[in-house]
C-alpha cells in the first residue's frame, strides 16, 4: 500500500480523518507514490485556528530573531537540497538539474526573507508641522493562506510562505495535489529550523479545500498560482470575502528575434526556453516572432530543437521530463492535431514520443510549427507542453503590436545587437517581465514577479518590496510631546552603557 501523506497541524504531522485520498503519480512511469488527502473542512479550521493561537506571540518575535530562524532555515534547505530535488523530481518528473534549480530558486526566496529587518522599515519625517513628527510602521496581518501549482513544487511554495512568515504572519500551505510531497519536505525542514507550531500549516485537497480557505472569514490574504481560470475564481471569491488576493495565472511569452541578434545565441535560447521542463514553466517561450531576415533561420531553430530528447528525472542525458498526467499530454496532443488542422507547417511532432523502459510515461517529444497565425487554437490557448510555434513579423513594430494584442502578459524577450531596439520593445511592450538577450527573465526575490494582464489578478506582486506590502499592513503615527512636560533633570540625560 502507498503512504499517506499527512497534513501538518500546529506543529504535529498527522493523518487527515478523511476517507477520499487521490494518487500522486510518477508521471513517466504512472507509479503510485503516495495519496494524498482530501483533507476534511474542519480539519482546515483546525489548522486556521492553531495559525491563530500561533499569530499572537509570533508577531512579538523580534524581527533580527524571526531572521536568524530564516538563516538557519536557508543552511537546512541547502544541505537538503538533493534530496529535496528528488522528491521533487519523482512526483513532477522534470529532470535532476531541473529541479535543482526549482529548489534554488525557492531558496533564493528564503534569502531574501532573511533581510527582514531593513525590509520592515517604515518612514518617518520629523517636523511636520512644529514639533510633531510623522512615522509609520508595518505590521503583519494575521493568517496567510497560499495555493500553489504542481509545476514548480520548491519555488512556487517558498514565494510565499517565506515572506508572509518573515513579516510576522502565519500561514496554511495548500500545495498542489499532484505534487505535494516537495512541501512536506520543506515542512519538516522549517520545524528543524526552530520555527514555533502553529507558523505554518498544510492542508491537502482540491477544489473543496481552496474555496474553504477563500471563503473563511479568518483567512486574511491569500496568494495563488496556477491556471487563470481558476486564478479569475480565486481573486473573484476572495476579493468578495473582502481579502487581500494576488493570483497568478496562465501565460503565453513570445520571444522577438531581430535580424541583427546572434544567431547562436538565438538558437541556444529558443531550445531551453521552449522545450525545457516540457514547456510546463508558466515563463516558457512557446512562441518565436522572426523579424525580417530572421525568418531565414527556421532550419537552424528545426535542426537544434530535433536533437534534444525527453527522459526520465535520472537520465543525465534527457534534456525535459514528462508531462504531469494524462490529462495534460490529451491536451497537448489535441492543441498540435488542431494546428495540423488549421493550415500550420508541422516541422516537428512529438506526438508519437516513445521512452524505451517508460511507455507509460506522459511524453511528448519536441514540437516545431511554422507559418502559425494568431487565430489558431495552439496560438490561443496555453500549451504547457514541448512547442514551439514560430509566427512572421516585418517590423518590431509588428512584432510589439502582435504581443500587445495577446491577452496575457507574464514575460517575453527580445533577441536583438541594437540598443534602440531593445529600448523601444521594453518601453512599449504591455507585458510584465521583459529579457533582454535573456529568454526566461524570471526577476531575482530582491525584484518582485510583475506579471501582467490576463496573467495576473491584483495589485501587489510576489516577493521583493511588492511581497512585503502584500503581507503587511501600514499604520501611521503622528506624534508631539511638549517640553514644558519633561521632567526636571532629564534634559541633560546621560547614558551609562553597561
Ligand atoms: P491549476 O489551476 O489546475 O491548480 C492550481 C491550484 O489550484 C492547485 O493547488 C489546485 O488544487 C487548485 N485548484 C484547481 N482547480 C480548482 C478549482 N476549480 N477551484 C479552486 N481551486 C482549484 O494549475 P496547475 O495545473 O497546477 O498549474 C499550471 C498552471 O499554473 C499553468 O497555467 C501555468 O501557467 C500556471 N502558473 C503560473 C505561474 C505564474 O507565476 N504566473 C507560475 C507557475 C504556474
Amino acid at each position: 500500500m502507498s503512504q499517506k501523506v499527512k497534513i501538518l497541524i500546529n506543529g504535529n504531522f498527522i493523518e487527515s480523518k478523511t476517507t477520499e485520498y487521490l494518487p500522486v503519480e510518477n508521471p513517466a512511469t504512472q507509479e503510485i507514490l503516495a495519496e494524498v488527502p482530501l483533507t476534511e473542512l474542519s480539519e482546515i479550521d483546525q489548522a486556521i485556528e492553531a495559525a491563530q493561537e500561533a499569530f499572537k506571540t509570533w508577531k512579538e518575535v523580534a524581527t533580527p530573531e524571526r531572521a536568524r530562524l530564516f538563516l538557519k532555515y536557508q543552511q537546512l534547505l541547502k544541505e537538503n537540497q538533493k534530496e529535496i530535488a528528488e522528491i521533487l523530481s519523482r512526483e513532477n518528473g522534470k529532470t535532476f538539474p531541473d529541479a535543482m534549480g526549482d529548489v534554488w530558486r525557492g531558496i533564493e526566496v528564503v534569502e531574501h526573507a532573511c533581510n527582514i529587518p531593513t525590509l520592515m522599515m517604515g518612514e518617518t519625517v520629523e517636523n511636520v508641522a512644529r514639533g510633531v513628527d510623522t512615522y509609520s510602521y508595518i505590521q503583519p496581518l494575521g493568517v496567510c493562506a497560499g495555493i500553489t501549482p504542481f509545476n514548480f513544487p520548491a519555488m512556487i511554495p517558498l514565494w510565499m510562505f517565506p515572506m508572509a512568515i518573515a513579516c510576522g504572519n502565519t500561514f496554511i500551505l495548500k500545495p498542489s495535489e499532484q505534487t505535494p510531497m516537495t512541501s512536506m519536505k520543506m515542512a519538516e525542514l522549517f520545524l528543524e529550523a526552530g520555527f514555533p507550531k502553529g507558523v505554518l500549516n498544510i492542508v491537502h485537497g482540491s477544489k473543496d479545500q481552496v474555496n474553504h480557505i477563500l471563503n473563511h472569514p479568518e483567512i486574511k490574504a491569500i496568494s495563488f498560482v496556477g491556471s487563470v481560470p481558476v486564478a479569475e475564481h480565486v481573486y473573484r471569491t476572495g476579493t468578495d470575502n473582502l481579502k487581500r488576493v494576488q493570483a497568478f495565472g496562465g501565460a503565453k511569452n513570445h520571444m522577438v528575434v531581430m535580424p541583427d541578434a546572434n544567431k547562436e545565441q538565438v538558437v541556444n535560447n529558443l531550445v531551453g526556453a521552449s522545450c525545457g521542463a516540457a514547456g510546463q514553466r508558466c515563463m516558457a517561450i512557446s512562441v518565436a516572432v522572426l523579424v525580417g531576415e530572421a525568418q531565414n533561420w527556421v532550419d537552424d531553430i528545426k535542426k537544434a530543437l530535433s536533437t534534444i530528447k525527453p527522459g526520465v528525472w535520472s537520465d543525465e542525458s534527457a534534456a525535459f521530463g514528462p508531462l504531469i498526467n494524462q490529462q495534460s499530454k490529451d491536451k497537448v496532443l489535441r492543441l498540435i492535431k488542431s494546428a495540423y488542422d488549421q493550415g500550420a507547417e508541422v516541422l516537428l511532432n512529438g506526438s508519437d514520443c516513445k521512452v524505451e523502459g517508460y511507455e507509460n510515461g506522459y511524453f511528448v517529444g519536441a514540437t516545431l510549427f511554422n507559418n502559425v497565425s494568431t487565430d489558431m487554437d495552439i496560438y490561443k490557448e496555453e500549451i504547457f507542453g514541448p512547442a514551439l510555434l514560430l509566427l512572421k513579423a516585418e517590423t518590431l513594430d509588428e512584432a510589439i503590436k502582435i504581443i500587445n494584442a495577446n491577452p496575457y502578459g507574464n514575460g517575453t524577450s527580445i533577441f536583438t545587437n541594437s540598443g534602440a531596439a531593445a529600448r523601444k520593445f521594453q518601453h512599449e511592450i504591455e507585458v510584465g517581465q521583459i529579457g533582454v538577450n535573456i529568454p526566461i527573465p524570471v526577476p531575482l526575490p530582491f525584484f518582485s514577479f510583475t506579471g501582467w494582464r490576463k496573467s495576473f489578478f491584483g495589485d501587489l506582486h510576489s516577493y521583493g518590496k511588492q511581497g512585503i506590502r502584500f503581507y503587511t499592513e501600514t499604520k501611521t503615527i503622528t506624534a508631539r510631546w511638549f517640553e514644558e512636560d519633561i521632567p526636571a533633570g532629564d534634559l541633560n540625560m546621560t547614558i551609562s552603557l553597561k
